[in-house]
């Protein structure tokens, strides 16, 4: 099959050139999939999407007249497909449903340390010469009652590594997970799991029901100074009444490596660029806050599972007329 790959950076290339089948031709396209763009895919059978791509309507609707029959995501979050127009333009959506869930739950378990022991200001100071502690106290995780919004792999993944660390572990889902129980784990509601968690993580997908699901009223229900980790999508995040949060204190520490409105700033080298969004700005401005660019995904061995995954689902789509891991 002839396969359109939006959204490539050179670790995109490096891991999907390893594991392409040879009866595939990958045509690799820096930009990203907008309505704009969706002509791109000219000439290809099936298209290759990461999370910001805008897979609407209006970019299915050009890519049925293009031909397209297959849309593969790299990722296992497809918020940003619109499902009801892939099915009334026939075209099949396929997916990446666990790549590596440890990579994540790992990433949001480095965010927790770094901010609880102010690795990120202690690796500047010590930098400048500044061995000053003030400023840097932290507190034992060992004791503390961690709150996990969504136990699916990286939820399951993520309540694992708290456990290690001798937490109490809270959790909240639709559908609770006998195997979480059984490693301890506590279901409760989601107002008693804001009530009494330390750090509340979360790991549910976003829909309808989960768009901020931590707005101005739940961070109202949260223990006063308790840290927030969202790992998972942005917009599960009322951003602004989380950047008022953190002005009154009511939040005390703020990890973030998604982030509403990060479509057109992340993956991309903004250093030289003049940032509009006040919101993301007014957030580096707090000691408490650090922020990555999506990366949770990010190891050699995620990109290695979601590359080959991504061509089995192209495979079996050529072979069968059907992806491996379809949505819907
Ligand atoms: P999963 O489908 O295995 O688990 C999601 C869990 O959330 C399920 O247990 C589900 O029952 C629960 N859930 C659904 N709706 C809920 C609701 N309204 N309230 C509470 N729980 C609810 O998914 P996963 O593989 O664990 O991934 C979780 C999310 O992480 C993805 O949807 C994606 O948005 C995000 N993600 C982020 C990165 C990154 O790089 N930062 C990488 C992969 C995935």
């Amino acid at each position: 099959m002839d396969i359109a790959v939006y959204s490539t950076k050179s670790y995109d290339r490096q891991f999907m050139d390893a594991a392409v089948a040879k009866d595939h031709t990958l045509h690799y396209l820096e930009a990203r999939l907008t309505p704009d763009t969706a002509m791109l895919a000219r000439g290809s059978d099936a298209v290759c999407v990461f999370v910001n791509d805008q897979v609407n309507e209006v970019v299915l609707k050009e890519f049925r007249s293009l031909g397209v029959k297959l849309v593969a995501l790299r990722a296992a979050g497809y918020n940003n497909v619109d499902l009801g127009a892939a099915k009334r333009q026939e075209i099949s959506i396929a997916r990446v449903p666990a790549y590596s869930p440890e990579a994540v739950a790992e990433h949001a378990s480095a965010l927790i340390l770094s901010l609880n022991r102010n690795i990120h200001r202690a690796y500047a100071r010590v930098r400048e010469g500044n061995f000053a502690l003030e400023g840097l106290l932290g507190f034992n995780l060992q004791g503390r009652t961690v709150g996990i919004v969504g136990t699916g792999r990286i939820g399951a993944s993520f309540a694992r590594i708290m456990s290690g660390f001798g937490c109490r572990v809270l959790a909240y889902d639709i559908a609770p997970d006998p195997a979480c129980v059984r490693i301890g784990v506590t279901y409760v509601a989601l107002a008693e799991l804001l009530a009494a968690s330390d750090i509340v993580s979360l790991h549910c997908p976003l829909t309808s029901q989960t768009r901020h699901l931590i707005d101005a009223a739940a961070i109202g229900r949260m223990k006063h100074g308790a840290m927030l980790i969202n790992t998972s999508r942005g917009a599960i995040i009322d951003t602004q009444a989380v950047v008022d949060g953190i002005k009154s204190g009511a939040i005390g520490h703020l990890g973030l490596d998604v982030y509403e409105e990060e479509a057109t700033l992340f993956f991309e080298d903004k250093s030289d660029e003049v940032i509009g969004d006040d919101v993301f700005e007014r957030l580096l401005t707090f000691p408490n806050v650090l922020v990555t660019g999506h990366q949770g995904f990010f190891t050699s061995d995620a990109m290695a599972a979601i590359a080959e995954t991504t061509m089995a689902n192209i495979t079996s789509f050529e072979k069968t007329g059907h992806a491996l891991h379809e949505v819907a």
